[in-house]
């Protein structure tokens, strides 16, 4: 960059750079050049012609190299908004992403204000859907497992964060902390993207373990499928989230297990993302 360099050039030039890498790329720009001067966004535009210092310009270049290698904006600024609340990630957990809301979204739907139920939050990553349901529901206690301690510890500083004392979180392989308790309420959002899937290589800076799963992304699915009969209640309700190409397959897996009542739901681009099913035939569906 050549200096001096004012905020508005500054958002120009970072913003051609970054056009390659991101489909926001202005946006990524403002926010970057707001995180170099430790001022937010707003900042911008009213003083774009604002020169910026040597330590800043030097700031704002590591950054942007960041971003250049493929990493996303979240761990960059350490944080993503979920469900309106500030979520804090790293590398040890996936970026949680607005599909997934349309998960807690139903998850919510089936759990009553004044519920106080069991509900179980399956290889959490930064806790986005069990503290979001903990938050929403206060009464309910939710359980958040989870095999990466990493992800464990970023999920318990978010929950200390919002303030949540709703939520307990156990490390383990998918059902095993909870092999001996009975849930009313399962969610998950776990790997389903097939090995070698080309989408893959916009996502390298991302923890596999939590993206993918098998030659046809369906294994951590079918663990959960089959182990969380064992773990539901009668009356329960499960909700994992899958690609929007495994709808079929899904429910044969949930079929193949027992699971009643299958439903699909589509995410905000029409795609079907979120299945639900009852360990029994249930009249409510
Ligand atoms: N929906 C994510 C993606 O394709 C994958 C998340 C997951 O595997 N759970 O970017």
């Amino acid at each position: 960059m050549s200096l001096p360099v004012s905020i508005a050039e500054a958002i120009t030039e970072t913003a051609s750079r970054l056009r390659d890498v991101s489909e926001s790329a202005r946006f990524d720009a403002e926010m970057l050049i707001a995180r170099a001067i430790d001022m937010p966004r707003s900042y911008l535009f009213a003083h774009p012609e604002d020169i910026l210092d040597a330590a800043a310009v030097a700031r704002l270049e590591a950054t942007v190299q960041r971003r250049l290698a493929g990493e996303p904006m979240a761990y960059i600024r350490g944080s993503k908004e979920f469900w309106s609340l500030d979520f804090m990630v790293s590398p040890a957990t996936l970026v949680p992403r607005p599909e997934t809301e349309i998960l807690v979204d139903r998850a919510l739907g089936a759990i009553p204000r004044k519920a106080r139920w069991p509900v179980l939050d399956l290889g959490t990553g930064s806790g986005a859907i069990a503290l979001s349901v903990a938050h929403e529901r206060p009464l309910c206690e939710v359980v958040a497992t989870d095999i990466s301690a990493d992800a464990l510890a970023v999920a318990r500083e978010n929950a200390r964060q919002l303030q949540l004392c709703n939520v307990e979180f156990l490390q383990g392989d998918w059902t095993q902390p909870v092999r001996d308790r009975t849930f009313r309420v399962i969610l998950s959002n776990p790997p389903y993207v097939r090995e070698g899937d080309p989408h893959l290589d916009l996502l390298q800076a991302e923890p596999s373990a939590a993206l993918t799963a098998g030659p046809e992304g369906l294994e951590a699915i079918d663990v959960i499928a089959r182990d969380c009969r064992a773990i539901i209640d009668d009356n329960g309700i499960l909700f994992i989230e899958h690609g929007s190409e495994q709808r079929e397959a899904v429910a044969e897996t949930l079929l193949s297990y027992g699971w009643c009542s299958i439903q699909c739901y589509d995410d905000y681009a029409g795609l079907p993302r979120v299945t639900s099913a009852h360990p029994e035939a249930s009249e409510t569906t």
